[in-house]
């Protein structure tokens, strides 16, 4: 491809190698469970090559694969990028790949809630200590000589919590320990990990990465060095990435910025349209500058994604009941990042993050698709007036 720095212009020409072989726009996709060799010397020649980069058995990944892998790790100025069969999937393998008996693994309170648990639960079964932090004094508190990772996400998930990334990295660099960031929110487009000092990010390419509710898929990105576990881990534990959904994945790689920029524009109408609405006691959304977390958002980010929280006047549960099924253009469902409006009751057991969760007010996840913003704050106001 021809060479720029600009992501628009990467997004469009990235991780199409391949594409030339067949004389087609897009890579070709590549379905394999044994990959054939011209030649013995190739077969084994294929086992001295990188895990996950080389052709090796399905897998391990075919060049579909590694064609969304170079295109990430270009994106996010990373020497390597590793998919996985799920978001979660990476953030476990990341935390899998850390644990040790009698160490210690360091997780920001309120990362996306499946990983919390596994790493309660699983990575303690295995004698890893785990400790939760919730700010900058508690991390410098808690971390030692025996840390081996520290997990971050920002913004954390359904609370919307910010921190200060480059002081994250920072206090971990005093103890040599490497930095993993679930990086999910702020795409390629609008946050650049490595660039604040992360060492190891996480991507569920299930959100805006893929782009249109149809696949699940995970991508991490880091140097060789930061990424060398992981990679082994991955290996060990026979992780796998359909074909399908790395080309999938590649496909809404195409659009990313221009997905990213309408989300931005709606995601900012709605929630300073909530905002002033009576029934709205809180917007969590770290984008309006009335929120705590504002400045450190435009320190870290150049944009703002979709999904906020919203915590609604104290209400009972039928009328709550009300308000989310009279919405019509807001589906009802977990998940988000893809073109569609999405609304989801923030349960505080999802969260366990009860001191910033009081179940009083009901809190509820808004994913701003790529609809009418007018036409989205309509729905809501209609389905406001049945609380
Ligand atoms: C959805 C999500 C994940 C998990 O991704 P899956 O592909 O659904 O497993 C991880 N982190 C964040 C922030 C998410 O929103």
């Amino acid at each position: 491809m021809a060479k720029s720095a600009n992501i628009e212009t990467q997004l469009v020409h990235l991780g199409r190698t391949s594409a030339d072989d067949v004389l087609a726009v897009n890579p070709p996709l590549v379905r394999a469970s044994t990959t054939v060799f011209p030649t013995l010397a190739a077969f084994r020649q294929s086992y001295h090559g990188i895990a996950f980069e080389t052709a090796r058995y399905g897998r391990s990944g075919t060049n579909t694969v590694f064609e969304l892998q170079t295109a990430m790790a270009a994106l996010c100025h990373a020497e390597s990028c590793l998919a996985t069969g799920s978001g979660l999937n990476a953030l476990i393998a990341v935390l899998g790949a850390h644990a040790e008996p009698d160490k210690q693994i360091l997780v920001q309170n309120d990362v996306y809630g499946p990983a919390r648990v596994y790493a309660e639960t699983e990575l303690r079964r295995f004698g890893c200590r785990v400790s939760f932090f919730k700010d900058l004094n508690q991390l410098s508190d808690l971390i030692c000589d025996r840390t081996t990772l520290v997990l971050i996400e920002v913004p954390t998930s359904l609370t919307m919590q910010m921190l200060d990334v480059r002081q994250v990295c920072n206090i971990a660099q005093k103890f040599g320990v490497p930095v993993a960031c679930d990086s999910t929110w702020g795409t390629p487009c609008y946050f650049d990990a490595h660039g604040l000092g992360i060492d190891i990010s996480i991507h569920a390419a299930t959100k805006y990465i893929n782009g249109h509710s149809d696949v699940i898929l995970g991508l991490i990105t880091g140097s060789y060095e930061k990424l060398a576990s992981t990679r082994a881990w991955c290996s060990l534990y026979g992780t796998h990435v359909a074909p399908d959904a790395a080309w999938l994945g590649l496909r809404g790689l195409r659009t990313l910025d221009v997905r990213m920029e309408r989300h931005q524009e709606n995601a900012f109408i709605v929630a300073q349209w909530l905002s002033k609405h009576k029934l709205v006691e809180k917007v969590l959304f770290p984008v309006l500058s009335t929120d705590a977390a504002h400045l450190l958002w435009r320190q870290q980010f150049s944009g703002g994604a979709g999904p906020f929280t919203i915590e609604l006047a104290e209400c009972d549960e039928t009328s709550f009941s009300r308000f989310i099924d009279a919405l019509t253009l807001f589906g009802l469902g977990t998940s988000w990042g893809g073109f569609e409006s999405l609304v989801m009751p923030a349960l505080p057991h999802n969260l366990r993050a009860t001191e910033v969760l009081p179940d009083v007010g009901r809190r509820v996840r808004l994913h701003i698709g790529l609809e009418n913003a007018g036409d989205l704050c309509d729905d809501l106001d209609g389905a406001l007036s049945k609380l």
